[in-house]
């Protein structure tokens, strides 16, 4: 009888002793993750924030957008940022754009151009005069460097000398399918920019007008700067979507993610 109490005051003596152990296992462990982790994130802050990171611009958040920059995943979110405030969306666009600020323009409380700037090149690709908002002008010249040029080289073997548009402001309502509407179209606030085709270095033309149902390298290369539009601009719409743009691309920046 006195030898079975003290096998079991062993037994629980033991397993005391065994829940000691795991217990102090699992505070070093847990020390030892948090010791891992801050040293990750301490890497991370470094890697990001030392003025010799090795890490690319391009790949770094704190790094603003530069146009030239290759695309990686944070372009369009730093894109997003730029286009949002006037200065940012200036300097980013500065020695790759012929363009001018001017003041603001207010025709009504639903017609009016804020962040104006008078555009007359993105990149090596003039345009005809036009008076837009700066983020149409930021969201052109990304199109131009990482859509347009590329295509141009990759179908045709030239380069893009000039964009034709059809303007960007345009105080009126929004036009549809079955008709008027009563909600102002984008061009009200110059947040649109319709483009009506491309001049090349060698002479080529395109329209989409006369190009768009065409065959061969033109159709190619307008179907891909479609495309292209559609990660630089918040909203594209090609002759594909409806009649009304047979003869141009919308392009606006902002809207809800429509690409057709
Ligand atoms: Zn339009």
């Amino acid at each position: 009888m006195r030898h079975a109490k003290r096998q079991q005051m062993a037994q629980d003596a033991a397993k005391t002793q065994r829940k000691k152990t795991e217990r102090s296992w699992a505070l070093i462990n847990g020390l030892a993750a948090f010791c891992v982790l801050g040293v990750l994130v301490f890497g991370g802050y470094q890697a990001i924030m030392h003025p010799e990171t090795p890490l690319p611009p391009a790949w770094n958040p704190t790094q603003p957008l530069r146009i030239s920059d290759p695309v990686t995943p944070l372009t369009n979110w730093k894109l997003n940022r730029a286009a949002a405030t006037e200065t940012q969306c200036l300097s980013t666009l500065q020695g790759h754009a012929a363009l001018r600020a001017l003041a603001p323009l207010k025709d009504s409380d639903r017609c009016f151009i804020s962040d104006r700037v008078d555009l007359r090149r993105v990149g090596h690709a003039r345009l005809a005069p036009l008076e837009t908002r700066c983020a149409i002008a930021l969201r052109m010249a990304m199109w131009e460097q990482h859509s347009l040029q590329p295509a141009a080289q990759a179908f045709l073997s030239t380069q893009v000398t000039s964009i034709a548009h059809i303007g960007s402001y345009n105080c009126r309502a929004m036009r549809t399918s079955a008709g008027g509407s009563t909600r102002m179209s984008t061009h009200a606030t110059a947040d649109a920019i319709d483009i009506s085709g491309f001049d090349f270095e060698d002479g080529t033309q395109i329209r989409l007008i006369a190009d768009w149902n065409g065959a061969g390298a033109k159709v190619a290369f307008l179907r891909a700067v479609r495309d292209g539009a559609c990660k630089w601009f918040a909203l594209t719409l090609s002759p594909d979507y409806n009649r009304l743009h047979a003869d141009h691309f919308h392009l606006q920046s902002r809207g809800w993610g429509l690409c057709r």
